[in-house]
This record gives structure tokens, sequence and C-alpha cells, in this order.
């Protein structure tokens, strides 16, 4: 193991358990959260991560062991017949296969049905009757032990005060039963008692869990009967618990015997059934009379139930399949600078991959340097993101309690010269943007059009500088994509045009629609890729979707791209100008073909040519090379296999083919490797 990534694990989980014990404290103690669930369930998820590849980091005070939070100190405190746990999260299908296959390696060979729920947000609170009678209301506290709310919860209407007599269900009514379940507040009852606050000009409650667990943990029950709290019962628990066979009969007998259930429960026997239970809920959750943000699926069987037993603090047959959050917390990995359209640099995010409302993100927009000057964003931080009307992601803000010490603040200024050493960039006064000096919108744009069509590119016949410069000028393209909407009608209109050259012109665009991938990568300008990277991004991604997903470290595993280009490459598909322009061409019917090359005889080996040489020129060569399978390279290294010499080579290149044993070919030889 890596020493020093454990010390960092250590170090991280570390702050990770401080902060998560504050907001733990904030949201059971206090009942006025600061954070959302996400960003709780966000760093909860990181945490866990940290203890499933360093279990030595695991300590009873972790969040992952331990259920909600100490006990108030005001009731007195009641010791749990049997542990009230929590439950551990899913988020996806392939999270509910991989629970199924670690319940079937426990209990192999047994086959299970499984009992779906609304997962209701409420207060988990357990009532104890005795000869049906009830005696005792206790909150879940941290699992082990719970508080007294007896006088509390009696003024709930839907809590029996006796167990109703039902046939068939007799004995529930004998000895001690058990009831758990959620003490809600409903939406509508929520927002009338808020509305009400407001009229009188009072501070309003922040959510209806957090009121009901408030109202359940103060000292006055007129208080309490005073709110529109409500109990639903999701489990039964008895001194024989073969009486209950099912969480299914469970159910049937909490019906029956007065209490209120959630009648949205179902039993299924595939894991289709429950994803397709999942997703239906996932928008008839709203019409629900309460809050709730997930499903509840349990082994059916409650005996194979027991039989899986505890890990930490859940148990192993049972989760809660949430619904995608809106938020979620992350790390800032890096902040690279994208140069748009109009020569403006734009701050662009880059972060671990997160899921945010059912979709991965890895980078945000960060707008400008006073942005980020405002929200303080720094490399390493981590940062709670969203989603903007549900499309794009933005950071909301750093969690500044899990700064890493040695962390300094931005500075956009010196990123711009690290970044683009080559170009000099201004801050107009009163504006937030950085701009490349002296460049406009339409010369940008010039440039771009003319490298898009240029030969290593899309290669389009008569669009070269001056044709380029007199769509741009007559406003006919505002961008590369606007090209593919020429008619021949607009063109010859221009000065420069006459009918058959204009049409030469739309038709020579026309033909290059499905233009090859490596050139179409190419093509875009992205700063640093060259024809022989934009080949290697093709090779490693195979279609403009995947490299236009990569994150930062599928890209570094690209032969030949450093931490520079891949930053850069990055930067240019996170600037929503760039994303715009994906999507016109592809409206526009624009699609990049990728077929990979079967190897080529020079497959694997890479050249370098120095000097002239005579039969061709050296994009020639470089293509000659290239189209049967081997590299161009432009400088020498270590895993270049031929310099070709054009005459005599500079002691520098000499050197280093010697220092490499690199053979030095003339121009004759290298004609024979390359005529097939
Ligand atoms: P949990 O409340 O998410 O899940 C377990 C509980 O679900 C059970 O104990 C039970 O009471 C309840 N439940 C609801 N419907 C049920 C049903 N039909 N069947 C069975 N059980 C049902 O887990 P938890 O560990 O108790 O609490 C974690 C929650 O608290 C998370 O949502 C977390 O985000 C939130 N939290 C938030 C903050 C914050 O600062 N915002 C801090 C701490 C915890």
């Amino acid at each position: 193991m890596n020493s020093s990534s454990l010390v960092d694990a250590k170090k991280r989980a570390l702050h990770l358990k401080e902060l998560m014990a504050h907001y733990s404290y904030e949201y059971y103690v206090l009942d006025a959260p600061s954070v959302s669930d996400a960003v709780y369930d966000g760093l909860m998820r990181e945490l866990k991560d940290i203890e499933s590849r360093y279990p030595e980091l695991i300590t009873p005070d972790s969040p992952t062991q331990r259920v909600g939070g100490e006990p108030l100190g005001k009731f007195s405190k009641v010791t749990h017949t049997s542990r009230m746990l929590s439950l551990n999260d899913v988020f996806s299908r392939a999270d509910v296969e991989a629970w199924i296959v670690r319940t079937d390696k426990l209990a192999p060979g047994r086959t299970h049905e499984f009992f779906a729920d609304v997962k209701m947000d409420g207060l988990a609170c357990a009532l104890v009757y005795q000869d049906g009678v009830f005696i005792q209301a206790i909150t879940r506290g941290d699992g082990f032990v719970g508080e007294d709310v007896t006088e509390n919860v009696r003024t709930i209407p839907s809590v029996p005060l006796r167990l109703r007599q039902a046939s068939g269900v007799e004995r529930f009514l004998h000895g001690r039963t058990e009831i758990r379940g959620e003490i809600i507040i409903y939406k509508k009852d929520f927002e009338e008692l808020n509305k009400q606050r407001e009229s009188e000009g009072l501070a309003l409650y922040a959510n209806p869990r957090n009121l009901a667990a408030g109202s359940i943990r103060q000292l006055d029950p007129k208080l309490a009967a005073a709110r529109p709290l409500r109990f639903r019962a999701y489990d039964i628990l008895r001194d024989n618990a073969e009486e209950v066979p099912t969480y299914d009969f469970a159910y049937d007998v909490l019906r029956k015997i007065g209490l209120a259930v959630n009648t949205e429960t179902r039993v299924f026997s595939d894991i289709d059934q429950v994803v397709k239970f999942a997703s239906a809920w996932e928008t008839m959750r709203h019409d629900l009379p309460f809050n709730t943000d997930g499903l509840v699926i349990k082994i059916n069987d409650r005996a194979l139930y027991r039989q899986l037993g505890v890990v930490g603090k859940n148990p192993r047959g049972a989760v809660a399949y949430k619904y995608p959050a809106e938020e979620a917390t992350t790390q800032v990995r890096d902040i690279v600078l994208s140069i748009g359209r109009t020569g403006a640099a734009t701050p662009v995010a880059v972060f671990d991959p997160v899921v945010v409302a059912g979709t991965t993100v890895q980078h945000a927009s960060l707008h400008n340097a006073d942005e980020i000057a405002r929200k303080d964003i720094r490399i390493g931080d981590t940062v709670i993101i969203f989603k903007a009307g549900d499309i794009i992601p933005q950071v909301d803000r750093v969690l500044v309690e899990l700064r890493p010490k040695q962390s300094k603040s931005y500075d956009m200024e010196a990123e711009l010269q690290r970044q683009y050493p080559e170009l000099t960039f201004v801050r107009p006064e009163g504006e937030a943007v950085y701009r490349i000096k002296g460049a406009t919108g339409p010369l940008l744009l010039k440039k771009a059009l003319q490298h898009f069509a240029s030969k290593g590119a899309l290669d389009i016949d008569t669009l070269g500088e001056k044709n380029v410069a007199a769509l741009v000028d007559a406003s006919l393209v505002y961008d590369l994509a606007d090209i593919y909407t020429l008619t021949k009608e607009q063109v010859e209109n221009l000065e420069r045009f006459a009918e058959i050259s204009a049409q030469k012109l739309v038709d020579a665009i026309a033909v290059k629609k499905q233009p090859e991938l490596p050139r179409f990568v190419y093509g875009l300008g992205i700063r640093h890729v060259g024809v022989q990277t934009a080949i290697d991004l093709a090779e490693k991604f195979g279609s403009l979707q995947t490299l236009q997903e990569a994150a930062l470290d599928d890209l570094l595993a690209v032969e030949g791209v450093g931490t520079v280009v891949a930053e850069s490459i990055v930067a240019w598909f996170a600037d929503p100008d760039n994303q715009t322009l994906l999507e016109k061409f592809e409206k526009l019917g624009v699609a990049p073909m990728y077929q990979k090359k079967a190897h080529g005889p020079l497959h694997g080996k890479n050249f370098v040519v120095t000097g002239t040489l005579e039969s061709m020129s050296r994009d020639e060569a470089a293509e000659k090379i290239r189209s049967l399978g081997g590299t161009f390279q432009t400088s020498v290294g270590k895993d270049t296999a031929y310099l070709v010499a054009g005459g005599k080579v500079g002691a520098s290149k000499l050197n280093k083919a010697k220092q490499f044993k690199i053979d030095i070919i003339d121009e004759a030889s290298f004609l024979k490797l390359v005529d097939t």
C-alpha cells in the first residue's frame, strides 16, 4: 500500500468526520440543518469510499457506523430492545444488482422476493404496546438508546392508544408489540403552517422533516398537539420473531390492528420490476402527500433478513434506493482556461466525476476571475455543485472546512501565462473578462475557419484565406458550423464569386459532411492538439462523443498527451460556446466518422524527419508515414525508431539519436521503407 496515500486518506477522513459530526448535530439535535441532505450524503459517499479502500480507518465514531445523533438529554433515555438501524443508500440499477450479488453470496441458493415501499422523510419512532395498549414512544436516538417521547407522541391522532381487534391477528394484542414507523408532516399542512407564520411575521420552518422532529423533541405536549403530526408504520416486532414471516404480512397486520401504512407497497420477484417501480415513483412521488427521497427495498422473508445481519449501522437485507439529488459534493482537481470565439478566457473547474440530477458531471464553467474570487474557489477545494435549470452544472459554494492547508487563491493572470505562454491577455477596465490582446471576434473566426478548412483538417477545396475573409466580412458565417448552411445564392452575391465558383464552394463543403474524426478534431483548433494528437485521440476514444466525455485522467492515458494538452482539451469541450457549436454541427448533419485502421506495415514505428527531402515535402512525408500506420513525431525521443535525415543532421539531434540508439536513415532508405 502506498503509505502517503494512506496518510492523505486518513487526514481527509478525519476532516470529513469532523464536519459531518457538526452537520449531524445541527440536523438531529438542533433540527436546523445548514446544508441539504444531498450535501451530507455526498460527503458520506466520499467517506464510505475512503473506508472501503482503507478499512483500517473505520472508527466507532464514524458516521458510517453510527445512526443519528446524541440524545438531547431533555427526556429520559430508553435502551431499545432491538437496535434501530439506518439504511444503506443505492443510486442505480447497478447498485441494486451489486446488493443482490452480495446477499446471494451470504445466503447462497435462496431465491428471494423483494418488498418495496416509498421512503418517508420524517422522524423514526418506536411505539410500544403492552397487551394492545400504547405505553411508550421512543425516538431512534443513536440506534441503541433513544428518548422517551411518550407524552408528545400520545397527542398524534394517528397513533392508536389501543390496538384494534381484528380476526386472525388477535395474538398481536397480547404481550409486547413494538411498532416502528415514521412521524411525518404532510406537505400541504406544512405549507399552510408556514403561510400562517409568514402572515404573523414569524420565521419560516425549514422543511417538514425538521419541523416534525422539533415538535416531538420539545417538552410541552400541548405544542406537539398543535402541530399536524402523523404516524405511518413500517415495521412490527414481537418477542417471537417467527410470528411475522414476511414484510408483506407485517404491513397486513399493521393495517388490521389500526395503523396507517403506505398503500404504495409491492412485492416483486425480480430486479427488473423493482427498477421499473423505482423509476415510476421518481415522478409519481411528487403527488404523494409527504416528502420522500427514495424507496425502501427489503428482502421480504424476515428470517432471511435477520440471517443476513447488520454491517456498521445498516441491515444487509435492505437498501434505500435514493432518487438523483439535485446537488452533490466533489473536489476541484484543476481549473483550466478555455479561449472562446471572441478571445475571452473562461475558467473551467475540472471535478472528480460525480452524479448530479442523474448525469455524471466532470466540469463546470466558473465564468470569470471575479466569480472565482467572490466564491474563493481553489484547486483542491471541496465544492457543492448543482444543475442550474436542470442542465448546466454550476458551483454553488466551497466547503471551506475541507480546504487543504496549503491551498492558494486562484491567480488567473499567472494561470493564463502558464497555459498560454505565447499569448498576451488584457482585462479592460471595469470588465471581469480577460481577452487576447488585439483579437476581435471576426479576426479569430477567420483564423479558425481557415484552419478548419485547411489541408490537414477538413481539406475543403477553394475555402482558402480570401474566401474565408469574404464570407466572414459579409456576415454569412458567425461560427465554423455556419459554412454548412451556405447556399449558392448567398455566395454568388459576393464580389469574389460567380455562379460556378459559388456552386463549387457549396459543393466542396457539402462533401465534407462526414469528415474523418481525426481531421475534424484537429480542425476544431483545440490548442495543443496537432495532427498526430488528433489521430491518437481518435484512435483511443473512437468517437467525438466519447472524446467529449473523457475525464482528465482518460486523456492523460493517451500516449503523448501531458497535463497541458489534457487541460486544453477538457477546457475546450467544457466551454458552453463550444458545446453549442458541436450541437449545431450535429443538427446540420455533420457527423465525423472514424474507422479504426488495420495496422499498417509501419505500425508502432515512430519517425522524425529532419532537414529537407527532395522527393516530397515534410507534410507529405508525415502523411505517408501515417497512412502506413506509423507515427510522425516532431522531436526525437526514446521511442523514436527512425531519424530520417534530409541532408546533414544537426549535432543535438545526432547526439540524441546516438543516445537512444535510433536508426538514422537517408532519403533513399526512407523511400524504400514507405514504398509499398
Ligand atoms: P435514512 O433516514 O435516510 O434512512 C433510514 C430510515 O428510513 C429508517 O430509520 C426509517 O426511519 C426511515 N424510513 C422511511 N420510510 C421507511 C419505510 N417505508 N420503510 C423502512 N424505513 C423507512 O437514514 P439515516 O441514516 O437515519 O439518516 C440519514 C438522513 O439524514 C440522510 O437523508 C441524510 O442526508 C440526513 N442528514 C442530513 C444532515 C444535514 O445536515 N442535512 C445531517 C445528517 C443527516
